[in-house]
């Protein structure tokens, strides 16, 4: 089996369950990224709810990202991070006044706007700084992503954007809106997508769009595209990086850019997911009635995906070289739902062995919890251990 080539050695010496970045393979991961949107108006916005691992942000900072925000928290850790404001980007269906107003204070770049109430809160607070704000209006495109239904966000259903029946309205009412200036349009249809051509029908319907705010003699600087390029979960071994190439390439290939225009986007899990893993220790193996168990000391508190979308992550028993067997692998915690995977087949494994829970690094250690009273993980990376 292949494995990653982790510092077992180390590993052993720290107490489990913890993340381990593999720095090297996120730097290769931005290289790509930016070697697929040089000499271009491709500008990307890392989407920071995958990730706010200091040591991972400041890689991403130094590559020279941008930011995309979903709560004031965020823009204030990418604030904190040396990201420039200006490359700042803010979404959410429910922004607060205290978070409207910290992106006012911060002069970011542009207010991702999800309905008209938020759109007539955005200028009263700018107003009242004497500003005003940059904004995009967010539009539902009612385009399918053919992914997961709990991250799926960009059918008329969902909760997200303003609906194109709405547009009308919408730009109507910014001749009386003084303190916001429009300077886009921007989409977000769902995550994990790995059928390319998802993101071809959202490019049908941005050229319609375009049309259609042409007609009404609106001039739009920018275009935000979103994230939700996919990654490989079943081979993080062979595909570490996504196929940016093939991604970029779809709009240069079906987006009709007009002259002057930015074409924005905001990854998230295709830029962190593959650097991070789950580690952790077995703790038991159990013959159950018709299988076996390994039971991790690792659970949905520290990594909530399987729980949460039935996601799969590739499992590796980095301590075992022995022949294969089937296990089910659960975490501690006491709920059924606490399950990794199901008749995975693993290096025979027994109590103390090291595990490898693959492809962690997006909504992971973000989304640890600390129910049955857990400890949050800790994380390490490779530029640490390796000293
Ligand atoms: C979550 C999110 C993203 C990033 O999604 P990924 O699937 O991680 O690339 C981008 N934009 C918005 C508005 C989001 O909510």
């Amino acid at each position: 089996m292949i494995k990653a080539n982790y510092p077992i050695q180390k590993f052993n010496e720290i107490q489990t369950p913890f993340y381990y970045y593999d720095l090297d393979v996120l730097r290769k991961t931005l290289e790509e990224i930016n070697t697929q949107t040089q000499n271009c108006n491709f500008h990307v916005h890392y989407a920071m709810k995958a990730n706010v691992n200091p040591s991972v942000l400041a890689v991403i900072k130094n590559a020279g990202l941008g930011a995309d925000c979903v709560s004031g928290g965020e823009v204030q850790a990418a604030i904190d991070a040396g990201i420039s404001s200006s490359k700042v980007v803010f979404a959410g269906v429910g922004k607060a006044d205290w978070e409207i107003n910290l992106g006012l204070d911060n002069d970011i770049f542009c207010f991702n706007v999800e309905s008209i109430p938020e759109l007539e809160v955005i200028n009263e607070l700018a107003a009242a700084k004497a500003k005003v704000a940059k904004v995009a209006l967010r539009i539902n495109p009612n385009v399918s992503a053919h992914t997961h239904h709990y991250i799926t966000t960009g059918l008329s259903e969902n909760k997200f954007g303003i609906n194109m029946s709405d547009l009308d309205q919408v730009i109507g009412l910014f001749p009386t809106l003084a303190n916001v200036k429009l300077i886009g349009i921007h989409f977000h249809i769902g995550s994990q997508i790995t059928d390319l051509t998802s993101f071809q029908g959202l490019c049908v319907r941005i050229n319609e769009l375009q049309e259609y705010f042409s007609s009404r003699n609106v001039v739009l600087e920018h275009i935000n595209v979103g994230g939700g390029l996919g990654i490989n979960y079943e081979h993080p071994n062979h595909f570490p990086i996504p196929d940016f190439g093939a991604y970029f390439k779809i709009f240069r290939d079906h987006l009709k850019l007009q002259p002057n225009q930015t074409l924005h986007f905001e990854l998230g899990r295709a830029v962190v997911a593959q650097c991070g893993s789950l580690i952790s220790k077995v703790l038991y193996v159990k013959q159950g009635s018709s299988k076996k168990f390994a039971i991790l000391d690792a659970g949905f508190t520290d990594l909530i995906r399987p729980a949460l979308y039935q996601a799969y992550h590739h499992i590796e028993n980095l301590s075992s070289e022995l022949p294969t067997e089937e296990y089910d692998v659960v975490g501690p915690i006491c709920e059924s739902s606490d399950t990794f995977a199901k008749g995975f087949v693993l290096n025979q494994t027994k109590r103390g062995d090291l595990i490898a829970l693959r492809s962690a690094g997006a909504y992971g250690e973000i989304m640890a919890s600390q129910y049955n009273l857990r400890k949050l993980p800790k994380a390490y990376t490779s530029d640490e251990l390796a000293r």
